[in-house]
């Protein structure tokens, strides 16, 4: 079974640059532990450094409070899962739901301005441990904490504590310490990326992490499988590290060159050229190297930071890496028979809704007020099926996140993340080996979508 999915028609023999993210694309973490580290260290930082309360030391992390795509409300404090449309359709506070009632009357029915500074969201695994964490911080302040600071000022703190967990060197000793509990070697990348440099397909890495970093994760993760290539400095055609994405897809930095043996820099001289860099943007890069833009593919899993803005600023060809995919697929399958239950006792509610219409509409025309018997026994029997569907939608959700459901669909609707997914990467999957075991001359096509109208006529449907 192919495991890449295909938004836009993409012809691998035209590609001849693939451009890689290192965190979480090219080298695999484990999420849950990396995830686990950051949120130990953030509640160490707010005590620490942002003087919180020691008691905020108890709260134990939990993976699952959080899934890509959600939303942080910062000023009210609340956690938001979007629609397609940016509406909001399931929401907490703290660590409790919002209900239905309370949300309307929140939100009202307004949809949701991304730019707006006041929410934030979890565009890739790394922002799990935040979101985890500031609802259970809301949780806290609320229930036990009231001296905490205010909402806003709890996000802020926390999105400064993992910036200096990352730039102070708390979370990248961790994994130095123990990389073999943070990092996921995966040989069928290092095998892909040497069979299609064969095909005379350029490899280059753009990482918003530094030079040391990159080197401790691709020492350990690329040199021992390779088997065409002394190290990969010399598999890869260029590695710039410390990019600064998004910017360095938009803005004009310059490049400084890394010399590989020592990390030591100096100003880059003419054009880049095979070696590491630090730095630098891609107008610069694609200039200097001749390259047309939609000969690169670049592949990434930040939504916003490798792919919507990429997108949006560059004609880069885009694909994007979705871990959460895997584990989706295998529960959509097992939750199928349960989907065809609820289908089914939705179709039986069709014609009873038709019914209850009919005969609330003649009462109302004709004035045929013995209809209302009838009517009450539809609405029961509406009723008696609507009961039997609540809890196999519950025994469905179970089978994902059991808070937030799956990360591509909310009820029935496209997730705002899967929205973002289908606008803007070309192809997507689970992870860089599912891209790398195919062929590097394939041909993705893609599919052929039905819109809502074309539903309706027969002939076009199964094309
Ligand atoms: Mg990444």
């Amino acid at each position: 079974m192919r495991r890449v999915y295909v938004n836009r028609t993409l012809n691998l023999k035209r590609i001849n640059y693939i451009g890689l993210d290192m965190d979480h694309t090219l080298v695999r973490y484990n999420s849950h532990n990396f995830e686990a580290s950051a949120h130990a260290i953030m509640l160490k930082k707010l005590v620490e450094d942002f003087g919180y309360p020691k008691s905020v030391l108890k709260l134990k992390f939990e993976f699952n409070r959080s899934i890509r795509g959600l939303v942080v409300d910062k000023n009210l404090g609340n956690i938001l899962k979007l629609s397609r449309h940016a509406a909001i359709r399931v929401s907490s506070h703290g660590l409790k739901d919002i209900d239905f009632n309370t949300q309307k009357k929140l939100y009202k029915s307004t949809y949701i301005d991304l730019s707006d500074p006041g929410y934030d969201t979890v565009d890739t695994t790394f922002s799990i441990a935040f979101c985890g964490l500031f609802a259970q911080l809301v949780e806290l302040k609320d229930s036990s904490e009231p001296k905490m600071p205010e909402y806003n000022r709890i996000a802020d703190d926390l999105i400064r504590c993992l910036d200096r967990a990352h730039r102070d060197g708390s979370l990248k000793n961790a994994v130095a310490q123990n990389i073999e509990q943070f990092i996921v070697k995966d040989e069928a990348v290092v095998r892909g990326l040497e069979r299609y440099i064969k095909h005379g397909k350029k490899i280059f890495i753009v990482t918003n992490s530094d030079f040391h970093y990159t080197k401790l994760l691709l020492d350990y993760a690329i040199n021992p499988f390779l088997k065409n290539h002394s190290s990969w400095v010399d598999l890869f055609e260029i590695v710039i590290t410390s990019a600064q994405k998004p910017r360095f897809f938009f803005d004009n930095l310059k490049f400084l060159k890394v010399n590989p043996k020592d990390g030591s820099m100096t100003n880059l001289e003419g054009p880049v050229t095979k070696g590491v860099y630090q730095g630098g943007c891609a107008t610069t890069f694609t200039d200097d190297l001749g390259v047309a833009a939609d000969e690169i593919l670049y592949i990434g899993d930040h939504i916003y930071g490798d792919i919507v803005r990429l997108k949006k600023d560059c004609a880069w060809r885009t694909a994007l890496v979705v871990e959460e995919l895997e584990a989706e697929i295998k529960n959509l399958e097992l939750a199928q028979p349960i989907a065809t239950q609820i289908n089914a006792l939705m179709q039986e509610k069709v014609p009873i809704e038709i019914e209850i219409d009919d005969l609330v509409s003649e009462k109302i025309e004709q004035n045929k007020v013995e209809n209302d018997g009838r009517i009450s026994e539809l609405i029961k029997q509406v009723g008696d099926i609507d009961k039997k569907v609540g809890p196999l939608i519950r025994e469905q959700q179970k089978l994902f996140n059991p808070y937030w459901g799956e990360v591509m669909r909310v009820g029935i609707e496209d997730s705002y993340f899967a929205y973002q997914v289908e606008r803007f990467a070309c192809i997507y999957m689970s992870k860089l080996a599912d891209l790398l075991e195919l062929s590097p001359r394939t041909y993705f096509r893609s599919v052929r979508r039905p819109q809502a109208h074309e539903l309706t006529i027969e002939s076009t449907q199964g094309w």
